[in-house]
This record gives C-alpha cells, sequence and structure tokens, in this order.
C-alpha cells in the first residue's frame, strides 16, 4: 500500500514558538487557519487539575500557570541533559526539566492532581496532533502525511526525535526540510514566471528562537542550498528578554522590588513586552501597561523604537554576523546575491532589516511573502511534490539540499577525520580509505562523529560500531573502506569493508542514543492514548453537561461550537 494514498499532504513548520500549517490545495499553497481562526498556533501546552491545553489556549493561561505551561520543546527535542545549551535553557523556563533515563531531559508537570513525565517529543507531539486535527477539519478527510520543516542547525538526533514526535502524532513524515530551504521553494514559487537565468538568493530566517541564514541557487527550476549558517539561540525571545531585563531595572528603581526572581510576574511582563516589541515595528513608541504586577503595584512605562534597537543592537549585529558567515562558507562575495529574502516573525523589526539593507549596499529586501507563513507554505509545495499532487507547475521544482554540520570519524586518538564536509550537498556518498594503528591488530572501531572542532572531544558523538574479523597483518598494511551516506532523509548509513577479506560492518543511525527506542516509542504511543482518551471523556461530560443542561443559553452554544471544531477547553465541573 501506498503510504501517499491517505488524503492530501500537509506541510508544517514546527516552530519553536509557533506552529504554522499549509496545504497545496487549488493551484497554491493554502494556509490552514486554527479553531482560532488564527494563521499561527502557539508551539505551547499546559495541563492544569482538570485538563490539557494546546495552542492559544494554554499560551493565553501562562501567567496564571506557569509550572504547568510547557513551551520551547523544540530547544529541548533530540538533546541529552548535560548538553550544556539544555542545562542553560532549563535554568529560565518556569517548568521543571529533569534528566531522564539516557542523559534525554524530561518535563515535570502537575496534570489532574498526579505528577506527570513528559519528553519532549511528546510535548511536540501534543501540539502535532491538534494541528493534525484542525487540518482534517478543514479538508474534511483524514490526514496522514505531512513534511516537517527543522532548523538548518538541528543535528540528526533532532531531526529523528522531531520525526518520533510526528510519529507519536499520528503523522507519516514523508520527509524533514530545512526551514529556509522552505521559504526558498515558497519563494521560488512566487518569482518562477519572472526569473531568468541563475540567481542567488540569501534567506535571512529570524524566527522565536533561531536564526537560519541560508545561501541558495536557483536556475531554471533547480533550487540548490549553498550554504548555511545559523544560531539556534538568536531569536525574538531573545529581544523579549533585553527588553524585561530593562522594565525589571525601571521597576526596581521606581519602587524598590525586585521583580528577577518572581516567575508569575516576569511572565507577565514579558508577555506585554513581546506585544510592545511588536508595535515597535510599526510605531515609534508605545506603552507597557501591567496591571498589579507585583505586590498590587501597577505598572506603567514607555518604550521607543530606538531604545528597544539599542538594547538588542549587539543581538543584531550578530544576525549579521550569521550572514557573513553564511556568504564566507559559500564563497561569494555579496555582491552576487541577486535577492534577500526575509523570513520569520522577527524580520519584521526595522532595525533588523535597515542593518540588512545596509550590510548589502542598500539592496531592497525581498518581504512579498508572509514571514509567519513562507516555511509553512514551502513544505506544503514539498508535501504536494512528493505525494504527486502538484500541479504542472511544481514539476520542475528539484530540491538539494545540503549537511549543515561536518561528519567524520575519530583517528590517532581524538583527531576528526572529515569524510562529508560541511555544506555537501545531499544525497551524498563518500568513501575514503582508513588503515591499522597496531600490528596485529584483529579488529577496528569506528567512532562516527559530526562537527566542526579538529578534534573529537569537541564535536558531538554519533555513535560506535566494529570491524572484527580481519586478518593479522603489521600496523597500516590492513585497509578498510569506509562509506558515509545520507539518503534524502538525511539518514546516515556508515559502512566499513575490509579490502582483502571483504569483511564488513555498518551502522544506520536509526537506533543510535537519542533516538526513541522501541519501548520508550510504545510507552510513549500508550501515553498519548490516555491523554487523548481523557481529552474524549472530558468532551463526553461535556456534551452531557450541556444536554442536561437543556436550556444552553446563546454564548455557550457559541464557544461550544468552537470546542466540537477542537479550540481550547471549556471549564466545567
Ligand atoms: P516565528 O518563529 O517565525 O513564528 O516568529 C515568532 C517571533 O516573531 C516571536 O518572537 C514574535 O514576537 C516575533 N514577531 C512577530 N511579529 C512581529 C513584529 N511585528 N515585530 C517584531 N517581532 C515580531
Amino acid at each position: 500500500m501506498s503510504d501517499h494514498g491517505e488524503g492530501p499532504a500537509i506541510g508544517i513548520d514546527l516552530g519553536t514558538t509557533n506552529l504554522c500549517v499549509a496545504v497545496w490545495q487549488n493551484g497554491r499553497a493554502e494556509i490552514i487557519v486554527n479553531d482560532q481562526g488564527k494563521r499561527t498556533t502557539p508551539s505551547y501546552v499546559a495541563f492544569t487539575h482538570t485538563e490539557r491545553l494546546v495552542g492559544d489556549a494554554a499560551k493565553t493561561q501562562v501567567a496564571r500557570n506557569p509550572t504547568n505551561s510547557v513551551f520551547d520543546a523544540k530547544r529541548l527535542i533530540g538533546r541529552r541533559f548535560s548538553d550544556p545549551l539544555v542545562q542553560s535553557d532549563i535554568n529560565h523556563f518556569p517548568f521543571k526539566v529533569i534528566e531522564g533515563p539516557g542523559d534525554t531531559p524530561m518535563i515535570i508537570v502537575e496534570y489532574k492532581g498526579k505528577e506527570r513525565h513528559f519528553s519532549a517529543e511528546e510535548i511536540s507531539s501534543m501540539v502535532l496532533r491538534r494541528m493534525r486535527e484542525i487540518a482534517e477539519d478543514y479538508l474534511g478527510t483524514i490526514v496522514k502525511n505531512a513534511v516537517v520543516t527543522v532548523p538548518a542547525y538541528f543535528n540528526d538526533s533532532q531531526r529523528k526525535a522531531t520525526r518520533d514526535a510526528a510519529g507519536l502524532a499520528g503523522l507519516n513524515v514523508l520527509r524533514i526540510i530545512n526551514e529556509p530551504t522552505a521559504a526558498t521553494i515558497a519563494y521560488g514559487l512566487h518569482r518562477m514566471d519572472s526569473s531568468i537565468g541563475k540567481k542567488n538568493v540569501l534567506i535571512f530566517d529570524l524566527g522565536g528562537g533561531t536564526t537560519d541564514v541560508s545561501l541558495i541557487t536557483i536556475e531554471k527550476g533547480v533550487f540548490e542550498v549553498k550554504a548555511v549558517a545559523g544560531d539556534t539561540h538568536l531569536g525574538g525571545e531573545d529581544f523579549d528578554n533585553r527588553m524585561v531585563k530593562h522594565f525589571v531595572n525601571i521597576f526596581k528603581r521606581q519602587h524598590k522590588v525586585d521583580i528577577s526572581k518572581n516567575s508569575k510576574a516576569l511572565r507577565r511582563l514579558k508577555n506585554a513586552c513581546e506585544k510592545a516589541k511588536e508595535v515597535l515595528s510599526s510605531a515609534m513608541e508605545t506603552t507597557i501597561d501591567v496591571d498589579s504586577l507585583c505586590n498590587g503595584i501597577d505598572f506603567i512605562s514607555t518604550i521607543t523604537r530606538a531604545k528597544f534597537a539599542e538594547l538588542n543592537m549587539d543581538l543584531f549585529r550578530k544576525c549579521i554576523h550569521i550572514v557573513e558567515k553564511c556568504l564566507t562558507d559559500a564563497k561569494m562575495d555579496k555582491s552576487c546575491v541577486h535577492d534577500v529574502v526575509v523570513t520569520g516573525g522577527s524580520s519584521r523589526i526595522p532595525k533588523v532589516q535597515e542593518l540588512l539593507r545596509e550590510f548589502f549596499n542598500g539592496k531592497e529586501l525581498c518581504k512579498c511573502i508572509n514571514p509567519d507563513e513562507a516555511v509553512a507554505c514551502g513544505a506544503a509545495v514539498q508535501a504536494a511534490i512528493l505525494t504527486g499532487m502538484g500541479n504542472e507547475k511544481l514539476q520542475d521544482i528539484v530540491l538539494l539540499d545540503v549537511t549543515p554540520l561536518s561528519l567524520g570519524i575519530e583517528v590517532h586518538g581524538s583527531d576528526m577525520s572529515i569524510v562529508i564536509p560541511r555544506n555537501t550537498a545531499i544525497p551524498t556518498k563518500k568513501k575514503e580509505i582508513y588503515t591499522t594503528m597496531r600490528d596485529n591488530q584483529t579488529s577496528m572501531l569506528f567512532s562516527v562523529y559530526m562537527g566542526e572542532g579538529d578534534r573529537t572531544c569537541d564535536n558531538n558523538l554519533l555513535g560506535q560500531f566494529e570491524l572484527s574479523g580481519i586478518p593479522l597483518a603489521p600496523r597500516g598494511v590492513t585497509k578498510a573502506k569506509l562509506c558515509f551516506d545520507i539518503d534524502t532523509n538525511r539518514i546516515l548509513n556508515v559502512s566499513a569493508k575490509e579490502m582483502t577479506t571483504g569483511v564488513t560492518s555498518k551502522i544506520t543511525f536509526t537506533n543510535y542514543k537519542g533516538r526513541l527506542s522501541s519501548e520508550e516509542n510504545d510507552r510513549m504511543v500508550q501515553d498519548a492514548e490516555i491523554c487523548k482518551a481523557e481529552d474524549d471523556e472530558d468532551r463526553k461530560k461535556f456534551e452531557a453537561w450541556l444536554k442536561f443542561g437543556g436550556h444552553v443559553v446563546n454564548g455557550i452554544a457559541t464557544v461550544a461550537g468552537l470546542y466540537f471544531m477542537g479550540a481550547g477547553k471549556i471549564k466545567f465541573k
């Protein structure tokens, strides 16, 4: 049976802060609006003593329930608990994260009066499941297949964990693609009729939590990613935090009260700052107004666009350095860039746009695609191509992608020997010959690493495998051919073959640390089913409650209508 035969395939931009879902329909990529009528959905899941909330409903109650409202799961997904970035992130989360089995981060919440542990995959799957349901309502059919996007800098483990999350949400992932690559596809569609010859396009994607810059060439409908550079910890949230810090200081000066450890007050201030930041993209000045921020004190203060830019100038400049790095990696001068495309919600910030324009010597930026939606649209286009649903407009698109980090093995005890360099177009296959270091070695151990460090201790160990049963010989005589093979899904197969006997060994990285074991997967599927059953139970109770009431007033009926379309829950006893 073809996996593709089950309804339309959707494109999902699984962002750190927001999700956006699109489908190829009526000859174009259409955004699927959520149950609140919004085109993006916050990547939030909240747990209360009565229910589980997803998306907008979860985000709006964060200030009241900070320790049980989970966001930024994308920062944890596919990472180890001991990862310094995870350690640094969890210090800033209002919810608790502990070390789970196999060094995985586990999120702890109180749900229906009991302590519950969830992995980042499970949290992401809850949002993905909700989006799948919304897409099914919108399209009036079941939706099984999806193309999901990830930041360009996601490593194998993070990509596989994202795939696991989608799997837990009942989705079959046709392909995982890079966010900036998806944005380029959307952009290419817009410009295909008028573009002639070869174009170099720089995609600047500044989202809520990440920055991705890609250099892509488009020729006769063929997209080739030349280079990617990025920062997984630079985005809108960092700009919000700068503003929060600024106002915490002002509050302290004005009222002699330090709210820097008060998570509830900080969360409320952060919400206000995020709104103010967005307003400052179109106004020169705005006011922060938070009732009873702390100890019953109302907080009102103004901030100008210039002050906001001043607070963040070093971060904005960091974004431009990433652009420079991408161009250096692509060995391309900025004068060779034909178009600069901006995407991601934070790319609306005027100062960022100004710096980018200045860097490109006054070049006008391409903003013809809604920055929040470009990635999902590109993913939907890719989904349509993969399922053969696209029209002739899509048939000429061929997508080449690149490896974001170098891959290689450890040699001489601690040196990194690169087999596939960073920014190699994939799919790819590379072979290298390696030899023994000691006389009469009976086996060779291959440790596969990913990263840019010369020494393996600075890189990520993906896994190890052994080639045993090799013939006894002096050092340097026995030779093994090592083959690194990355398929279109970025799945890495590494094999080694001893050249005289033909004895082989290989590793496929489908089960290395960071990937769900089948038991973990089973447990999570079970948990997801329990959560769904609980949701269904809530829904039944609610329906019964409505029936029992018998005299439902209009207001409630309207809300109930939204509820049955999958909206945030309604409280009932
Ligand atoms: P994304 O990850 O692309 O969904 O972008 C989300 C980020 O974009 C959040 O940090 C938003 O606060 C930010 N954002 C959305 N609209 C604006 C705007 N008008 N000005 C500045 N930042 C914005």
